[in-house]
Protein backbone atom coordinates (compact mmCIF):
# COMPACT_ATOMS: atom_id res chain seq x y z
CA UNK A 1 0.00 0.00 0.00
CA UNK A 2 0.66 3.46 -0.61
CA UNK A 3 1.53 5.70 3.01
CA UNK A 4 2.02 9.12 4.12
CA UNK A 5 5.17 10.06 6.14
CA UNK A 6 6.31 13.60 6.35
CA UNK A 7 4.96 15.03 3.78
CA UNK A 8 5.44 12.35 0.67
CA UNK A 9 3.58 9.12 -0.28
CA UNK A 10 5.86 6.41 -0.56
CA UNK A 11 5.14 2.18 -0.61
CA UNK A 12 4.63 1.29 3.01
CA UNK A 13 7.95 -0.99 3.07
CA UNK A 14 10.19 2.70 2.28
CA UNK A 15 8.38 4.59 5.20
CA UNK A 16 11.29 4.53 8.02
CA UNK A 17 10.84 5.27 11.21
CA UNK A 18 13.80 6.37 13.74
CA UNK A 19 13.68 4.35 16.88
CA UNK A 20 13.91 7.37 18.74
CA UNK A 21 10.94 8.48 17.82
CA UNK A 22 9.01 9.33 20.75
CA UNK A 23 5.88 7.62 19.15
CA UNK A 24 7.85 4.62 19.62
CA UNK A 25 9.28 4.73 23.45
CA UNK A 26 6.63 6.43 25.11
CA UNK A 27 3.64 6.09 23.12
CA UNK A 28 3.80 10.28 22.74
CA UNK A 29 1.34 11.15 20.32
CA UNK A 30 -2.25 11.52 18.94
CA UNK A 31 -3.91 9.54 16.28
CA UNK A 32 -7.42 9.56 14.30
CA UNK A 33 -9.35 6.64 11.85
CA UNK A 34 -12.01 8.48 9.89
CA UNK A 35 -13.82 5.63 7.49
CA UNK A 36 -14.15 6.29 4.22
CA UNK A 37 -16.87 4.62 1.56
CA UNK A 38 -16.03 4.56 -1.84
CA UNK A 39 -14.29 7.68 -1.81
CA UNK A 40 -16.58 9.41 0.72
CA UNK A 41 -15.11 10.48 3.99
CA UNK A 42 -17.57 10.50 6.94
CA UNK A 43 -16.76 13.09 9.94
CA UNK A 44 -13.69 14.31 8.22
CA UNK A 45 -14.65 18.32 9.59
CA UNK A 46 -14.96 16.36 13.46
CA UNK A 47 -12.16 14.15 13.30
CA UNK A 48 -9.67 16.53 12.45
CA UNK A 49 -11.02 18.61 15.48
CA UNK A 50 -10.72 16.11 17.84
CA UNK A 51 -7.13 15.31 16.74
CA UNK A 52 -6.32 18.72 16.90
CA UNK A 53 -7.50 18.95 20.35
CA UNK A 54 -5.85 16.31 21.14
CA UNK A 55 -2.38 17.58 20.32
CA UNK A 56 -3.60 21.28 21.93
CA UNK A 57 -3.83 19.70 25.15
CA UNK A 58 -0.79 17.21 25.19
CA UNK A 59 1.17 20.13 23.78
CA UNK A 60 2.39 19.16 20.72
CA UNK A 61 2.21 22.38 18.35
CA UNK A 62 1.04 21.11 15.27
CA UNK A 63 -1.82 22.46 13.54
CA UNK A 64 -2.38 21.99 9.36
CA UNK A 65 -5.00 23.78 7.60
CA UNK A 66 -8.04 21.44 7.37
CA UNK A 67 -7.16 21.71 3.41
CA UNK A 68 -4.05 19.81 4.25
CA UNK A 69 -4.81 16.66 6.15
CA UNK A 70 -7.88 16.70 3.51
CA UNK A 71 -5.55 16.25 0.74
CA UNK A 72 -3.72 13.45 2.37
CA UNK A 73 -6.95 11.76 2.62
CA UNK A 74 -8.21 11.93 -0.57
CA UNK A 75 -4.41 10.86 -2.24
CA UNK A 76 -4.45 7.74 0.14
CA UNK A 77 -7.94 7.07 -0.73
CA UNK A 78 -6.87 7.88 -4.50
CA UNK A 79 -3.42 5.98 -4.27
CA UNK A 80 -5.18 3.21 -2.14
CA UNK A 81 -8.10 1.91 -4.31
CA UNK A 82 -11.06 3.85 -3.10
CA UNK A 83 -13.13 0.84 -1.87
CA UNK A 84 -13.86 0.93 1.85
CA UNK A 85 -11.04 2.63 3.78
CA UNK A 86 -9.65 3.63 7.44
CA UNK A 87 -7.83 6.67 7.20
CA UNK A 88 -5.45 5.86 9.90
CA UNK A 89 -3.92 9.80 10.70
CA UNK A 90 -1.13 9.84 13.84
CA UNK A 91 1.06 12.87 15.24
CA UNK A 92 4.25 12.23 16.97
CA UNK A 93 5.98 14.52 19.59
CA UNK A 94 8.86 13.65 16.59
CA UNK A 95 12.26 12.10 16.88
CA UNK A 96 15.01 13.29 19.74
CA UNK A 97 18.67 12.68 20.16
CA UNK A 98 17.66 11.39 23.74
CA UNK A 99 15.60 9.29 25.71
CA UNK A 100 14.33 11.87 28.18
CA UNK A 101 10.76 12.45 29.27
CA UNK A 102 10.33 15.89 28.96
CA UNK A 103 9.11 17.44 25.83
CA UNK A 104 11.68 17.98 24.00
CA UNK A 105 12.19 22.33 22.14
CA UNK A 106 13.05 22.43 18.67
CA UNK A 107 11.87 18.56 17.37
CA UNK A 108 9.62 18.61 15.15
CA UNK A 109 6.66 16.12 14.80
CA UNK A 110 6.30 12.99 12.98
CA UNK A 111 3.20 12.52 10.67
CA UNK A 112 2.41 9.14 9.38
CA UNK A 113 -0.80 8.07 7.68
CA UNK A 114 -1.88 5.40 6.18
CA UNK A 115 -5.27 3.34 4.49
CA UNK A 116 -6.70 -0.25 5.83
CA UNK A 117 -9.59 -2.01 4.83
CA UNK A 118 -12.73 -1.73 6.37
CA UNK A 119 -15.79 -3.80 6.05
CA UNK A 120 -18.71 -2.43 4.26
CA UNK A 121 -21.01 -0.28 6.05
CA UNK A 122 -23.59 -2.03 7.96
CA UNK A 123 -27.18 -2.47 5.97
CA UNK A 124 -29.87 -2.02 8.19
CA UNK A 125 -31.44 -4.72 8.60
CA UNK A 126 -32.06 -7.06 11.88
CA UNK A 127 -32.03 -10.35 9.97
CA UNK A 128 -28.49 -9.89 8.21
CA UNK A 129 -27.02 -7.65 11.30
CA UNK A 130 -23.77 -9.22 12.34
CA UNK A 131 -24.49 -9.92 16.85
CA UNK A 132 -21.76 -8.93 18.69
CA UNK A 133 -20.25 -10.83 21.54
CA UNK A 134 -18.55 -9.03 24.35
CA UNK A 135 -16.88 -9.56 27.99
CA UNK A 136 -17.22 -7.17 30.83
CA UNK A 137 -13.60 -6.22 32.99
CA UNK A 138 -12.90 -3.34 34.89
CA UNK A 139 -11.82 -0.51 33.09
CA UNK A 140 -8.22 -0.12 34.50
CA UNK A 141 -6.67 2.57 31.79
CA UNK A 142 -5.94 6.50 32.86
CA UNK A 143 -7.84 9.45 33.46
CA UNK A 144 -7.23 10.66 30.71
CA UNK A 145 -9.28 8.78 27.97
CA UNK A 146 -10.92 11.65 26.27
CA UNK A 147 -7.61 11.73 24.87
CA UNK A 148 -6.98 9.48 21.66
CA UNK A 149 -3.45 8.93 22.68
CA UNK A 150 -1.24 6.58 20.65
CA UNK A 151 -0.49 4.81 23.53
CA UNK A 152 -2.68 2.19 23.78
CA UNK A 153 -1.66 -0.77 25.83
CA UNK A 154 -4.45 -0.58 28.37
CA UNK A 155 -6.98 -0.81 25.29
CA UNK A 156 -5.15 -3.52 23.89
CA UNK A 157 -5.07 -5.40 27.62
CA UNK A 158 -9.23 -4.79 27.68
CA UNK A 159 -9.26 -5.98 24.19
CA UNK A 160 -7.68 -9.15 24.56
CA UNK A 161 -9.79 -10.09 27.83
CA UNK A 162 -12.70 -10.25 25.26
CA UNK A 163 -10.57 -11.50 22.61
CA UNK A 164 -9.87 -14.39 24.28
CA UNK A 165 -12.97 -15.40 25.57
CA UNK A 166 -14.36 -15.71 21.98
CA UNK A 167 -15.98 -12.32 22.02
CA UNK A 168 -15.78 -9.50 19.87
CA UNK A 169 -15.23 -6.71 22.17
CA UNK A 170 -14.57 -5.81 26.17
CA UNK A 171 -17.49 -3.63 28.10
CA UNK A 172 -15.71 -1.59 30.46
CA UNK A 173 -16.93 -0.35 34.24
CA UNK A 174 -15.45 1.76 36.75
CA UNK A 175 -14.81 1.78 40.02
CA UNK A 176 -18.40 2.56 41.07
CA UNK A 177 -19.83 -0.53 38.69
CA UNK A 178 -20.63 2.19 36.28
CA UNK A 179 -20.68 1.77 32.43
CA UNK A 180 -17.70 3.52 30.34
CA UNK A 181 -16.89 2.29 27.29
CA UNK A 182 -15.96 -0.68 25.02
CA UNK A 183 -11.75 -1.13 24.58
CA UNK A 184 -12.05 0.65 21.13
CA UNK A 185 -15.93 1.59 20.99
CA UNK A 186 -18.35 3.75 22.76
CA UNK A 187 -20.97 1.95 24.36
CA UNK A 188 -25.18 2.16 24.56
CA UNK A 189 -28.15 0.61 26.00
CA UNK A 190 -31.67 0.36 25.26
CA UNK A 191 -34.28 -0.05 27.51
CA UNK A 192 -37.88 0.56 26.88
CA UNK A 193 -37.27 2.28 23.55
CA UNK A 194 -34.84 5.11 24.93
CA UNK A 195 -31.33 5.07 23.98
CA UNK A 196 -28.88 5.91 27.05
CA UNK A 197 -24.93 6.25 26.58
CA UNK A 198 -22.50 7.80 29.45
CA UNK A 199 -21.82 11.31 29.31
CA UNK A 200 -18.65 12.72 27.74
CA UNK A 201 -15.59 13.01 30.31
CA UNK A 202 -12.30 11.91 30.97
CA UNK A 203 -13.70 8.09 31.18
CA UNK A 204 -13.96 7.85 27.80
CA UNK A 205 -13.46 8.91 24.21
CA UNK A 206 -15.55 11.68 22.64
CA UNK A 207 -16.34 9.40 19.68
CA UNK A 208 -17.04 10.74 16.37
CA UNK A 209 -19.45 7.74 15.37
CA UNK A 210 -21.06 8.66 19.08
CA UNK A 211 -21.30 12.26 18.11
CA UNK A 212 -23.09 11.71 14.87
CA UNK A 213 -25.63 9.10 15.33
CA UNK A 214 -26.56 11.67 18.56
CA UNK A 215 -26.77 14.54 16.80
CA UNK A 216 -29.22 12.51 13.97
CA UNK A 217 -31.18 10.49 16.44
CA UNK A 218 -32.13 14.27 18.31
CA UNK A 219 -32.81 15.67 15.25
CA UNK A 220 -34.94 13.31 13.97
CA UNK A 221 -36.92 12.70 17.10
CA UNK A 222 -38.11 9.95 16.53
CA UNK A 223 -36.22 7.72 19.12
CA UNK A 224 -35.42 9.42 23.01
CA UNK A 225 -31.48 9.64 23.88
CA UNK A 226 -30.24 10.11 26.87
CA UNK A 227 -26.67 10.57 28.12
CA UNK A 228 -26.13 9.65 31.72
CA UNK A 229 -24.26 7.70 34.07
CA UNK A 230 -25.58 3.70 33.32
CA UNK A 231 -24.57 0.95 36.15
CA UNK A 232 -24.03 -2.33 34.69
CA UNK A 233 -26.94 -3.90 36.56
CA UNK A 234 -29.17 -1.89 33.95
CA UNK A 235 -26.16 -3.16 30.96
CA UNK A 236 -27.62 -6.57 31.99
CA UNK A 237 -31.02 -5.73 32.05
CA UNK A 238 -30.79 -3.70 28.89
CA UNK A 239 -33.76 -4.58 25.94
CA UNK A 240 -30.58 -3.85 23.37
CA UNK A 241 -27.17 -3.06 23.51
CA UNK A 242 -24.97 -1.24 21.04
CA UNK A 243 -20.89 -0.44 20.31
CA UNK A 244 -20.10 2.24 18.56
CA UNK A 245 -16.77 3.42 16.11
CA UNK A 246 -15.83 4.73 12.90
CA UNK A 247 -14.84 1.13 11.26
CA UNK A 248 -17.92 -0.56 12.61
CA UNK A 249 -20.79 2.43 12.90
CA UNK A 250 -23.58 0.98 14.99
CA UNK A 251 -22.74 -2.21 16.38
CA UNK A 252 -25.76 -4.50 17.99
CA UNK A 253 -24.32 -6.60 20.78
CA UNK A 254 -26.23 -9.89 21.39
CA UNK A 255 -24.24 -11.60 24.62
CA UNK A 256 -22.71 -10.16 27.64
CA UNK A 257 -20.21 -12.95 29.53
CA UNK A 258 -21.76 -16.04 27.62
CA UNK A 259 -25.72 -14.19 28.76
CA UNK A 260 -28.23 -13.46 25.97
CA UNK A 261 -28.97 -9.51 25.58
CA UNK A 262 -32.97 -9.11 25.82
CA UNK A 263 -33.99 -11.99 23.59
CA UNK A 264 -30.78 -12.51 22.42
CA UNK A 265 -31.52 -11.52 18.50
CA UNK A 266 -30.79 -7.66 17.14
CA UNK A 267 -33.20 -5.18 18.12
CA UNK A 268 -35.90 -3.32 16.50
CA UNK A 269 -34.36 0.08 18.00
CA UNK A 270 -30.98 -1.21 16.51
CA UNK A 271 -32.84 -0.67 13.23
CA UNK A 272 -34.03 2.12 13.44
CA UNK A 273 -31.40 4.03 14.21
CA UNK A 274 -28.89 2.57 11.87
CA UNK A 275 -31.61 3.26 9.24
CA UNK A 276 -31.51 7.01 10.42
CA UNK A 277 -27.38 6.67 10.77
CA UNK A 278 -27.03 5.28 7.08
CA UNK A 279 -29.38 7.70 5.81
CA UNK A 280 -27.80 10.86 7.78
CA UNK A 281 -23.98 10.12 7.68
CA UNK A 282 -22.99 11.38 4.94
CA UNK A 283 -23.79 14.83 5.85
CA UNK A 284 -21.01 15.00 8.60
N1 LIG B 1 -13.63 4.60 22.38
C1 LIG B 1 -12.38 4.17 22.15
C2 LIG B 1 -11.52 3.79 23.31
C3 LIG B 1 -11.89 4.09 20.82
O1 LIG B 1 -10.64 3.67 20.59
C4 LIG B 1 -12.76 4.43 19.75
C5 LIG B 1 -12.33 4.38 18.36
O2 LIG B 1 -11.41 3.74 17.97
C6 LIG B 1 -14.06 4.86 20.05
C7 LIG B 1 -14.46 4.94 21.38
C8 LIG B 1 -15.01 5.24 18.96
O3 LIG B 1 -14.65 6.49 18.39
P1 LIG B 1 -15.02 6.88 16.92
O4 LIG B 1 -16.50 6.78 16.79
O5 LIG B 1 -14.53 8.28 16.77
O6 LIG B 1 -14.32 5.92 16.00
Amino acid sequence: SIVFLNDSFVPMEEAKISPMDRGFLFGDGIYEVIPSYEGMLVGFAPHIERMNNGLREIGIDFAWPVEKWREVCENLIEKNGRGNLGIYLHVSRGTDSKRFHAYPEGVAPTVFAFAFDIPAAPVADKTLAKGYKVSTTRDLRWERCHIKSTALLGNVMHFQHGFERGANETLLFNANNELTEASACNAYIVKDGVVATPPLDNQILPGITRFILLDILRKNGSIKVEERIITMDEVFAADEVWVTSSSKEIAPVVEIDGKKVGNGEVGDVWQAAQTLYSAGKHNY
